[in-house]
């Protein structure tokens, strides 16, 4: 049961309730930087370590160390930063935020308050809108509880911890509170992410934990400029999850605003098996982080020049490439998109579109369907970017030879549905889709005067159908193109068939 169905309002669909309140979503994410150390100490940054094998006297937080900043993992933030359209700070600063958690062992975060490295930019989204961001800051990852034994088997009042995760460098980049939808905000998020890939900013991997997300969420009466009163739903670590959560958090809302109530600001948290969200804590216990300069930081001052090379490095990133697919392919806005969506995918397309350039729109088709359900089938990843072949053998047809099959398609060679068995070949095999086309015996046949041999017999032998065409029954003709794919044991090309069929019939002239 949805709550805004359940609302009672004389008359009133969910639709006119919805209109009359506003929805204001804002979202912070924390992003794993992709480092080979962690923020500031030398200790491995990786994923799936024994517990607490990754640690060191640093991260640990023991008295008398001192932290060492990761300058990669600022060239990094900088890197995406730019990326996303920020202003980027000469000179940023280092501070403190206490808080007491028994993941923190030092009893502090190093992060970045009132100058953090970046302000401003925005994320355009596929639809044609896009998100302004507040700010992008550095800092550093906190520590892990584990509440069962890991592999299995609860701990009954009891919680272990693991250290290895204090410390990995983190960038929190900030939305301004204008996401309208949980749609929006699910679309923010994959374009985002689709960008950390595209930098190398950050591996990007859900499953372990390189993004998580915060989701903030108010109504407020349609028209008003204040901000209604938020609650955030911590630790979101799936798109779907995100949208979920915030669609609960809007119905919930909802429900109590048009009872006449009021939201109580509040920290909530997401449970996946039944789709809600629950308090955590209220306003009342919220955290004074009391958050001070890093006495044992300089401040982070950026050259010029530092900053530019990280200019350098950015790729041509995804709306534009979007963009240009759009243009250059005559792809349509939601294909373009899809393809654009990561640099293997693109460099996958524009290599077969570079064999077969007038094949542009054809094997956009292709990619997106076929390609996509064989990889997935296979459990196959595309190549990164960069590496000689995007396509090795065994693993994924080469794309020039996607290009042939598809090129054999449209020149009338080869029908669609023989095209997906080459296809099937092709991706195992060295050999061409010419020579397996010819070894299966499936190319069509377009000469004229073969054609015209099996025309005429199909014509003899279906007088009935053949005079039912001339009294103005048009199904006639696909009962006989039928007969001529017959006659010719499946290979004639259809439409050069019907042609002749038609100009046989109709004693017209060949149409252009
Ligand atoms: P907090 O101090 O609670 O973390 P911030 O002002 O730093 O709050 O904002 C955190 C996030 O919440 C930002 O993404 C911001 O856009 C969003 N946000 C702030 N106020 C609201 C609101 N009233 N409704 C929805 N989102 C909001
Ligand atoms: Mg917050
Ligand atoms: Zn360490």
């Amino acid at each position: 049961m949805s709550v805004a169905q359940s609302t009672a309002s004389p008359g009133g669909s969910p639709v006119a309730i919805d209109a009359a309140w506003e929805t204001v979503i804002g979202l912070e994410v924390h992003v794993q930087l992709r480092t080979r150390t962690k923020m500031f100490c030398r200790c491995e940054n990786r994923f799936g370590a024994e517990p607490n094998e990754l640690v060191c006297p640093v991260c640990l937080g023991y008295p008398g160390t001192l932290p060492v900043t990761n300058q990669h993992a600022v060239d990094l933030a900088i890197r995406l930063a730019l990326a996303l359209g920020c202003e980027v700070r000469r000179r940023s600063i280092f501070a403190r935020k206490n808080y007491f958690y028994p993941d923190l062992p030092k009893g502090y975060q190093i992060s970045q308050y009132d100058q953090p490295l970046a302000e401003g930019g925005a994320v355009p989204l596929p639809s044609g809108r896009k998100v302004r961001l507040h700010r992008i800051h550095l800092e550093e990852d906190a520590g892990k509880l584990l509440h069962e034994v890991p592999g299995g088997g609860p701990l009954p009042g009891r919680s272990l911890v693991d250290f290895n995760r204090c410390g990995v460098p983190l960038v929190e980049i900030v939305t301004e509170p204008e996401i309208r939808s949980p749609e929006d905000a699910q679309a923010y998020l994959q374009t985002l992410h689709q960008v950390l890939l595209y930098t190398g900013a950050s591996d990007g991997n859900m499953e372990e934990g390189s993004l998580r997300c915060d989701a903030n969420l108010s109504l407020r009466p349609t028209g008003y400029r204040t901000l209604g009163t938020k609650t955030e739903v911590k630790n979101l670590n799936s798109f779907r999850h995100v949208a979920k959560a915030l669609e609960y958090e809007r119905e919930r809302q909802l429900h109590i605003l048009t009872a006449g109530g009021r939201v109580e600001q509040e920290t909530r948290s997401f449970e996946p098996a039944s789709g809600a969200t629950r308090s955590l804590r209220s306003k009342e216990e919220a955290h004074d982080y009391r958050y001070f300069p890093e006495p044992d930081l300089a401040a982070l001052v950026l050259t010029e020049q530092r900053v530019d090379r990280q200019a350098e490095l950015l790729p041509e990133l995804p709306w534009v490439k979007s963009a240009r697919f759009r243009e250059a392919y005559g792809l349509r806005a939601e294909e373009a998109a899809l393809l654009a969506g990561s640099v293997p995918l693109a460099t996958y397309y524009e290599r077969a579109v570079a064999a077969y350039p007038a094949g542009a729109r054809s094997i956009a088709n292709w990619v997106m369907t076929e390609i996509l359900r064989e990889l997935k089938r296979r459990n196959v990843q595309l190549q990164d970017p960069g590496s000689e072949d995007p396509g090795r053998a065994g693993e994924v047809i080469p794309p020039e030879r996607l290009a042939a099959i598809v090129a054999l398609v449209d020149s009338g060679d080869l029908s669609a549905t023989a095209a997906k068995d080459v296809l099937a070949e092709a991706w195992d095999t060295t050999e061409t889709p010419d020579e397996i086309v010819d070894r299966l015996g499936l190319r069509q046949v377009r000469d004229d005067d073969q054609l015209e041999v099996w025309v005429d017999a199909a014509i003899a032998a279906n007088t009935k159908a053949v005079t039912q065409y001339g009294g103005g029954r048009k199904q006639a003709l696909g009962y006989l193109v039928g007969q001529v794919m017959k006659a010719s044991r499946g290979s004639a090309e259809p439409r050069a068939a019907q042609e002749i069929l038609r100009r046989k019939l109709t004693g017209s002239a060949p149409s252009p």
